[in-house]
């Protein structure tokens, strides 16, 4: 969502004669774009702030934070960080001009955090000439009713809000005009799509109707929460032949006790039992997940319910993370803190078992042919190009650029922890 946001803010930008640069003493303004989910990104921006405070002294750069942290934080970071000229929250990247135009003509300082009620912050802005990538996100909807004690997003992003299924079409569509084959539907929470909003629809609906445009080819979501997803949803799996055989459902606990205590709505069980439903109605279905260990009052057998849950499912890849106390959060005050020792060791073993799965499940692929969408030149070899297959595992294999934005056959020659190498067959 924060990529998503980051090209939001540039084709604005654009819109009033800004151009992108690699290079940060050639800005003429640098945005911070920020996470806070959990404390360690949150610390990456004020490193990088220290690394750009010599470009406000020399040259006068026009310097921002925007994100999680911005809304987080408010002018707390203006107090704190003196050659700070902008904090643009979650809500206010449409007000970007206005605020920057502030800065210019009259050097003030500026810090705007307001919720937006009317939903402009959801309207995307068009890319005006076509595009020269073959995927986009497409936000669908903004911010989470969902409150899990440990989790920061409610209050960074405010409440659930979808956006109009006009707005969205209009969007998929024009993003097929300008090339883009794939796109992947963004919101905390999917599964609460169409709530609040005057017509009558849900997100299965939805991708039904993105399922028939034109041009596009292949459809993701991101991120659906277990206890909401819905027979509908899963049946959508062998209905629509557009969407991608891959589901990202995070987990993260096996122990119903841990579940409870994040506020999570289901149990290792019912959990097990979306996964059964999902395989059947899709046998070739890819799954991944989002884990997190050491949880206040997680005890041995807890993480071993967790290695259990991980086990049993064998999950195509894993993003696991160690708690991480979040200003706000319900979890912030529970008493039973684990020892960050005892996180370090749960989550290395945790990762080395999941590098294994990874590893094998790439492996089984060897031999068989996938169907790659080519997304541009591998980065490893000018010889070679990159894609993704439908159950969104990137294959590297030699081949030539007039491929990008091509679904190529390929077969699969390897299988590592992180990719695949293939050679096309279609000659
Ligand atoms: N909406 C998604 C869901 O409910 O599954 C998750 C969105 S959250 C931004 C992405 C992931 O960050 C979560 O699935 C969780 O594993 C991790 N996360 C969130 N808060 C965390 C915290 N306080 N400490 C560690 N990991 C956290
Ligand atoms: Fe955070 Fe996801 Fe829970 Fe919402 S559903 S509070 S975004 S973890």
């Amino acid at each position: 969502m924060n990529e998503h946001d980051s090209e939001q803010m540039l084709r604005i930008l654009e819109g009033y004669d800004y151009a992108e640069t690699k290079v940060a003493k050639e800005a003429h303004l640098i945005l911070i774009n920020t996470c806070s989910v959990r404390e360690k990104p949150e610390h990456k921006v004020y490193s990088a702030l220290g690394r750009y405070k010599w470009l406000k002294e020399k040259k006068g750069t026009i310097i921002g934070v925007a994100g999680c942290v911005a809304q987080q934080e408010g002018s707390r970071l203006l107090d704190r960080i003196p050659y700070l000229d902008m904090v643009i929250g979650t809500h206010a990247i449409p007000m970007l001009p206005h605020l920057l135009q502030k800065i210019e003509i009259s050097g003030e300082r500026v810090c705007e955090t307001s919720y937006d009620k009317d939903g402009e912050y959801l309207k995307a802005v068009l890319p005006e000439k076509r595009l020269d990538k073959v995927k986009s996100y497409v936000t669908i909807m903004q911010g989470c009713d969902h409150f899990c004690s440990f989790c920061i997003v409610p209050y960074v992003r405010g409440r659930e809000k979808s956006r109009p299924s006009r707005e969205i079409i209009e969007e998929v569509a024009h993003l097929a005009e300008m090339g883009v084959k794939e796109v992947c539907l963004l919101g905390q929470n999917v599964n609460g799509y169409g709530k609040g909003l005057e017509e009558e629809i849900n997100f299965s609906e939805l991708l039904e109707r993105i399922n028939q445009i034109e041009g596009i080819e292949r459809i993701r979501f991101t991120t659906s929460h277990p206890k909401d997803l819905s027979e509908e949803l899963i049946e959508a799996f062998s209905k629509l032949p557009k969407l991608c055989e891959h589901i990202h459902l995070p987990f993260q606990s096996g122990s119903d006790k841990i579940l409870k205590a994040m506020h999570r709505g289901y149990t290792k069980e019912s959990y097990l039992e979306k996964i059964d439903r999902l395989k059947k109605v899709c046998p070739s279905i890819a799954v991944t997940s989002d884990v997190i260990v050491g949880f206040p009052g997680e005890e041995e057998g807890d993480f071993k319910e967790t290695l259990d849950l991980m086990e049993r499912i064998q999950f195509d890849d894993l993003y696991s993370f160690k708690y991480s106390p979040r200003k706000g959060t319900r979890a912030a005050q529970f008493e039973d803190k684990v020892e960050e020792k005892v996180k370090q060791e749960r989550l290395s073993i945790l990762q080395e078992i999941q590098k294994e799965i990874t590893l094998r499940k790439n492996q089984e692929l060897e031999g068989c042919t996938e169907e790659v969408l080519v997304e541009g030149q591998s980065k490893q070899s000018t010889q070679d190009v990159t894609g993704r297959t439908r159950s969104n595992k990137i294959v590297n294999f030699e081949g030539n650029l007039n491929l990008v934005g091509k679904l190529v056959p390929t077969r699969i020659t390897k299988g590592y922890s992180h990719s695949l190498r293939g050679e096309t067959t279609s000659g």
